[in-house]
C-alpha cells in the first residue's frame, strides 16, 4: 500500500478546535488521515492527549453559561446560518467527505445536504422546546421545563462523519448545550471544517470543540470525564459496550447508536420491479457501511429465484471505484474494515452458501485502494455467521421464508434491532408485521427514510443497536433534562 501524499489533495496537518481556533499541531503527535481510494495520506490531525481534552472540556463549561441562557431564537438563527454556509459550501465539503472517507462525490453531496437538513429542523425547534403547565387544582401553579443537559461528549464513527456529526450537534446546540466532538480517528476532517464554519456563523467560542485522537485514549477519557454530563456514541457494540460503562460509573447517560443486522423482507404481493431496485439501495449504497443497511434478504420461496437473478443483473450494472469519480460504491473506508469484509466473504463460503459477485470497475481505480464488489451470499440460513453477523460492507445474505409467521420469526432472531425493510402492496400485512418486528424503524416499500436523511423521523434501535433515539422531536428528549417547579399560591 502507498503512503504517499497523492498530488492534489490537502496535505495539512491540523491541530485541536478549541475556543472557536483550529489550533496549530504544535509538536503534538499526529495521526495520518488516509483516502481510501489509494491509501495515501491527505492530512495529518493532532493525537489529542489527557490535558488537551480536559481543556475542550473545561472551555465548554466557560461557554455554557452564556450560551443556554441567551436566547433560543438566536442559537436558532445561528444554526440556520449554519445551515446555509454549508449548502453554500456543498462543492468544497463533499470533497473531502470523499477524500476522507470514500464515498461517491454525488453520495458525499447528498450527505451535506442531510447536514444541512440537521441544523434548518433544529434550528426552527431551538424556540418550541415547550414544558406543561400541570394542574395540581387551584391552589398550585404546576409546570415543566425543558432544560440543557450542560456538557455533552459526543463519539463519531467513519461511515458519514458529518451528518452523525449533525445529527447529534444540532439538537443539542438548539437545546443550549456545548459540545465536545471525538470524531473517528480515521474521518476527522469534515468535523473541524464543521467547526470552523459554525463559528464562522457565529457560534461563540468554546460551545463546541473538536478533540481529535484514538478511540482508546481520547474517547475513552470523553466517555469517564467527571464534567461530561451526557455521552452520546455511534459505533460498533462492543466499543458502545465500553463507553456505556465508563459512563455508568459515573452515573452519566448515555445515548448508543450501534450496529444492525437488519432484515429487508419481499412478500410475494410486492412490487418485485420497486423491490429489487430498493433491496439494492439498502445493501450497496454508501458501500454497505451503514447502521441500517438491509444486509438479511429475505425472500419468499415463490420469488426467491426470479429475484435473486434480477438482483444480480442489477449489482452487474454498478460501477466501483474511486469516490471523485462518483461510481455507483466507492471503497471501504478503513484498511481494517476492508480486511474485515474480506474475511467474511470466506466465511461465507465456508459456511456452504454462494456469493454472486457484480460490480463494473471504473477506470482509474487504484490497486492500492480498498475496492469490494457489491456481493449476494445465497443459500444463506439465518443461524450462519453472516446472516447474525455485522459485515459493514456490500454483502447481503439471501434467506428463504415460508409464510408470514416464518418472515417475522426469522426477522427477529438476531442479536440487533435497528431497523427492518418491508415490500408488500397488501395493506393489513404491512401493519401487521411492521408493528411485530422488533427494531427502531420500518420502512415499507422504500428503503431507508424519506428525503436527505430522514431528519424528521426518529431514529435509534433496540437489543445490541442500542437505546435512545436520534433525529425528529424526540431527538431533544436525549438533549434535555426537565424540571418540574411546583408552587403553592
Ligand atoms: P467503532 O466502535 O470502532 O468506533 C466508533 C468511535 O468510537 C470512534 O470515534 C472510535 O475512535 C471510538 N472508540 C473506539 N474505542 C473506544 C473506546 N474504548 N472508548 C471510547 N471511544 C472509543 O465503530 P466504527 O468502526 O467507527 O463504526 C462502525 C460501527 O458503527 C458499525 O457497527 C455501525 O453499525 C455503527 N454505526 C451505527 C450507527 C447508528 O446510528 N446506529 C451509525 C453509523 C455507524
Amino acid at each position: 500500500m502507498s503512503t504517499s501524499t497523492a498530488p492534489g489533495k490537502p496535505t495539512e496537518k491540523l491541530g485541536l478546535f478549541i475556543h472557536g481556533s483550529q489550533l496549530p499541531p504544535d509538536g503534538r503527535d499526529l495521526i495520518d488521515v488516509r483516502d481510501p481510494a489509494d491509501g495515501s495520506v491527505i492530512a495529518e490531525v493532532a493525537n489529542a492527549t489527557r490535558d488537551d481534552l480536559d481543556r475542550a472540556v473545561s472551555d465548554g463549561w466557560d461557554a455554557f453559561r452564556s450560551w443556554s441562557q441567551g436566547l433560543p431564537a438566536e442559537r436558532g438563527r445561528i444554526l440556520n446560518r449554519i445551515a446555509l454556509a454549508l449548502r453554500e459550501r456543498t462543492g468544497e465539503f463533499a470533497r473531502i467527505e470523499t477524500l476522507d472517507n470514500g464515498k461517491p462525490i454525488s453520495a458525499a453531496r447528498a450527505d451535506i445536504e442531510g447536514s444541512a437538513r440537521y441544523f434548518v429542523f433544529f434550528a426552527g425547534a431551538a424556540d418550541k422546546i415547550n414544558g406543561d403547565q400541570i394542574p395540581l387544582g387551584l391552589g398550585y401553579l404546576a409546570y415543566s421545563a425543558h432544560l440543557p443537559i450542560g456538557l455533552v461528549g459526543q463519539i463519531l464513527p467513519w461511515n458519514a462523519p458529518l451528518q452523525q456529526a449533525a445529527r447529534g450537534l444540532a439538537p443539542a446546540l438548539a437545546a443550549g448545550n456545548c459540545v465536545v466532538v471525538k470524531p473517528a480517528e480515521d474521518t476527522p476532517l469534515s468535523a473541524l471544517a464543521l467547526a470552523r464554519l459554525a463559528v464562522e456563523c457565529g457560534l461563540p467560542p468554546g460551545v463546541l470543540n473538536v478533540v481529535t485522537g484514538f478511540g482508546e485514549e481520547a474517547g475513552a477519557w470523553l466517555s469517564e470525564h467527571p464534567d461530561v454530563q451526557k455521552v452520546v456514541f455511534t459505533g460498533s457494540v462492543p466499543t458502545g459496550r465500553i463507553v456505556n460503562l465508563a459512563a455508568a460509573a459515573r452515573l452519566t447517560p448515555t445515548t448508543l447508536e450501534l450496529g444492525g443486522k437488519s432484515a429487508n423482507i419481499v412478500f410475494a404481493d410486492a412490487d418485485l420491479d420497486l423491490a429489487v431496485k430498493g433491496a439494492g439501495k439498502a445493501i450497496n449504497a454508501n458501500s454497505g457501511q451503514n447502521c441500517s443497511a438491509g444486509s438479511r434478504l429475505l425472500l419468499h420461496e415463490s420469488i426467491y429465484d426470479e429475484f435473486i437473478a434480477r438482483l444480480t443483473e442489477q449489482n452487474s450494472r454498478l460501477t466501483v471505484g474511486p469516490g471523485l469519480a462518483d461510481p455507483d460504491l466507492g471503497p471501504i473506508t478503513t484498511r481494517e474494515q476492508f480486511d474485515r469484509v474480506r474475511e467474511y466473504l470466506a466465511i461465507g463460503e465456508q459456511e456452504g452458501a454462494t456469493a454472486v459477485s457484480g460490480g463494473v470497475p471504473v477506470e482509474g481505480r487504484s490497486e492500492n485502494g480498498y475496492f469490494i464488489p457489491p456481493t449476494i451470499f445465497t443459500g444463506v440460513d439465518n443461524t450462519m455467521r453472516i446472516a447474525r453477523e455485522e459485515i459493514f460492507g456490500p454483502v447481503v445474505s439471501a434467506i428463504k421464508f415460508r409464510d408470514e409467521d416464518e418472515a417475522v420469526a426469522i426477522a427477529n432472531d438476531s442479536d440487533y434491532g435497528l431497523v427492518a425493510g418491508l415490500w408488500s402492496t397488501n395493506v393489513s400485512r404491512v401493519h401487521r408485521v411492521a408493528l411485530r418486528l422488533e427494531v427502531g424503524q420500518v420502512y415499507v416499500n422504500e428503503y431507508y427514510a424519506g428525503f436527505a436523511g430522514g431528519v424528521e423521523t426518529p431514529f435509534g434501535g433496540t437489543k445490541n443497536s442500542g437505546f435512545g433515539r436520534e433525529k425528529g422531536l424526540e431527538a431533544l428528549r436525549g438533549y434535555t433534562q426537565s424540571r418540574t417547579v411546583v408552587i403553592k399560591l
